[in-house]
């Protein structure tokens, strides 16, 4: 398949053991040649320099282009636009741009309130420097006013300036396609990327979707909760629903796939491959750009 935006997200690794698996998991998903790897920021504080020390291990080692992610929530102008500088200065041409989960207890008081007005402030001081993604949500955010409000949330952030987006991930692809014409009928024409989250650990996910309001369908999550801890049987059923899925997506249209790998190879890897999305390159490796040429 080609034409197709492929990505991978991580997160930063807070452990020199959690930085020699995104070092291996990174190593083998170069093998898709995606367009993209992505690392995620923490709202907040907690994994801001984590996210830049993570962007320059992998633009250092990968031959993947590194985009990294940055959030509004609790930060002032000056540390965005300080973040900005040191992300041009790694190389990065690419960025996801968010307003981030408001920490509890922090209230409403960042400088920038919304996604959209981080978009702005990225277009103002970098021009056109940066493709920025920003997020999307075929079951919508969470504190959206209502659906309507929430397509025209992406519209505002695509005025603003923003290239693409990526999704919230979802299990039912109707939800997407319908999105996607909401969008259609708002004048959205960028690309909207889904956001696929494998299905791996029946406990994670449910933790994860209750958190971000995405939807596991009743009769997944009733085949999941059937195998208890069987965690092969977990796998194998997760891989066939996202494989389904994928297709489907991609038979619609989708004009990519973008992964949220946990940091683990093989549940995207698995997908990737299953998918055909595996050039028939040599496996790919982890090495310093400059041993490149
Ligand atoms: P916004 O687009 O600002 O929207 C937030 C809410 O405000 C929505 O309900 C929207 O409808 C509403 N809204 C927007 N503008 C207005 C307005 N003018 N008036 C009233 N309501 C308005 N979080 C992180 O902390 N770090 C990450 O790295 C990260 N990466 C992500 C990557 C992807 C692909 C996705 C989909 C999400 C990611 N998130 C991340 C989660 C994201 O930060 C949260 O979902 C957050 O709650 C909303 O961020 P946003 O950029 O969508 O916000």
């Amino acid at each position: 398949m080609t034409g197709l935006v492929t990505s991978f997200e991580f997160f930063p690794p807070k452990t020199e053991e959690g930085k020699i698996t995104l070092q291996k998991t990174a190593t083998q998903l170069v093998t898709v040649h995606p367009q993209f790897f992505s690392v995620t920021f923490g709202a907040g504080g907690s994994t801001q320099t984590g996210t830049i020390e993570a962007v320059e291990m992998l633009q250092q080692k990968s031959p993947v282009p590194v985009t990294p992610h940055l959030s509004c929530v609790g930060m002032s102008r000056q540390q965005i636009l300080e973040t900005l500088i040191t992300y041009q200065k790694l190389g990065a041409t690419r960025i996801v741009a968010l307003r981030g989960d408001i920490p509890s207890g922090m209230g409403q008081s960042s400088e920038l309130r919304y996604a959209s007005d981080l978009v702005k402030l990225i277009r103002e001081a970098t021009g056109q420097h940066f493709h920025i993604d920003v997020a999307a949500y075929p079951e919508f955010h969470p504190q959206a006013e209502s659906a309507y409000d929430d397509v025209l949330n992406l519209k505002i952030k695509v005025e603003a300036g923003a290239n693409s987006a990526i999704t919230q991930y979802f299990y039912n692809p109707d939800a997407y396609f319908n999105f996607l014409d909401e969008c259609a009928k708002c004048q959205i024409f960028v690309p909207i990327v889904p956001g696929i989250m494998p299905i791996n650990c029946f406990a994670k996910l449910t933790r994860f979707s209750d958190a971000c309001g995405a939807e596991i369908p009743r009769w997944i999550r009733k085949r999941l909760e059937s195998f208890r801890d069987d965690a092969a049987s977990i796998q194998a059923f997760g891989l066939e629903v996202v494989y389904n899925l994928c297709q489907r997506l991609l038979s619609g249209g989708a004009p990519g796939l973008h992964f949220y790998t946990l940091n683990q190879a093989e549940p995207s890897l698995n997908l990737a491959k299953m998918l055909g999305l595996l050039a028939a390159a040599p496996a790919g490796k982890l090495v310093e750009r400059s041993s490149q040429g």
